[in-house]
């Protein structure tokens, strides 16, 4: 369960909500309801509006402010999908929002684009609002509630950008600045720099967040470390299997196991060859997959009467020996499975564990660095 339910699309890309998101939208209505401070003279936040006209306000704020957090995320995605990267989803999250993206492109300029892309949507937003209100005030007033709407919107759209645009990798400016890193030596080395940059900024973030007890920025502290060190643990994973094949690191002709055959002699074959999983097969048609977990959720006096078939994972994922083995580490991932019959016009020719592909990723991690 990921907590995240979808609310609609827009040009076709799915927008999901999580489910922190549905606390944080009345807790920055709290917040903006609160304060009121001047910024450049003017009015931020919606304190000195009488109640109960403030809620409303800050309310609708807090809606459309995540609306922009959107509007940002969907800068990102048309870029992305003009060069043809599929976008998976938006999800808005308690910190913002997260573009779900079939693959970060290794190219420095197309990265750069895309990484601007969303702090520029905030940006404009910004401006839009301000210009707006500058239209607006001198008519209504500086005080009413929807000149202060207007101002403190346009003002969190540029602090949207400018805290975006932060070198702290993951961030967009961090990714900027890999970007640039990347058109000058290799695309891991980019990576490991950025990220390292990201780590300095989240460690200094989360210090600041101890001493001024501001929970908030020791989260989002946090977050930018974690995400750091995740983008940069898989990208040299990816940049290491580059150009291996699945059937480079494969095992031919798997032995296999029969779906009649009973418990008791799996776990013999298994104590002799010592393999912890085995494609079952019946005719020459592959019908499952059969692990040593599977096994011992069987009590061992029923091993004897139980079978394979009883007991098997039906539903296989599988791959082609020509596949890139990165795309193998992907659906082992994803689905958390530790092992891929390879099959070639559906006949089974080889099987795929992580520990091939961990024993890859050890001899290729010198590449491109
Ligand atoms: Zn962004």
């Amino acid at each position: 369960m990921n907590f995240a339910f979808q609310i609609g699309r827009i040009a076709g890309i799915p927008v999901r909500l999580h489910l922190t998101f549905l606390l944080i939208i009345p807790w920055v209505a709290y917040i903006f309801g609160q304060v009121s401070e001047p910024v450049f003279g003017k009015l931020y936040g919606f304190g000195a509006v009488p109640e109960p006209t403030k809620w409303i306000y800050s309310l609708a704020f807090a809606i459309l402010l995540f609306a922009c957090v959107g509007l940002h995320e969907l800068g990102h995605s048309f870029i992305a999908r003009r060069y043809g990267i599929a976008i998976r989803s938006i999800t808005l999250y308690l910190f913002g929002g997260v573009a779900s993206m079939e693959e970060i492109p290794r190219d420095p300029r197309m990265e750069l684009q895309m990484a601007v892309a969303g702090p520029l949507v905030s940006g404009l937003l910004g401006l839009i609002l301000i210009v707006l209100y500058t239209q607006i005030a001198p008519l209504m007033g500086e005080e009413h509630p929807f000149s202060i709407f207007l101002w403190t919107l346009g003002v969190i759209n540029l602090i949207l950008m400018g805290f975006n645009l932060l070198p702290a990798f993951p961030m967009d400016g961090g990714r900027v600045l890999r970007a640039w890193f990347a058109t000058w030596m290799p695309y891991v080395t980019a990576t490991r720099r950025a990220a390292a940059i990201g780590k300095i900024f989240a460690l200094m973030m989360t210090m600041l967040g101890l001493f001024s007890l501001n929970i908030l920025v020791l989260i989002v502290g946090l977050f930018i470390y974690m995400g750091a060190s995740e983008e940069e643990r898989v990208t040299t994973i990816d940049v290491s299997l580059e150009g291996i094949r699945v059937k480079n690191i494969m095992s031919f002709d798997p032995r296999t196991v029969g779906s009649e055959m009973t418990l008791r002699q799996l776990m013999e074959i298994m104590f002799q060859e010592k393999h912890r999983g085995y494609p079952v097969v019946d005719g020459s048609v592959l019908t499952g997959i059969v692990t040593i977990t599977d096994l011992l959720r069987v009590p061992e006096d029923q091993r004897e009467s139980t079978t394979v078939e009883q007991v098997m994972t039906r539903t296989i994922y599988v791959i082609g020996p020509e596949d890139e083995a990165s795309a193998a580490m992907k659906k082992m991932t994803a689905q958390s499975i530790r092992r891929l019959p390879v099959l070639k016009d559906n006949r089974l020719v080889g099987i795929i564990s992580r520990e091939d592909l961990v024993r890859a990723i050890e001899l290729c991690s010198e590449r491109g660095t």
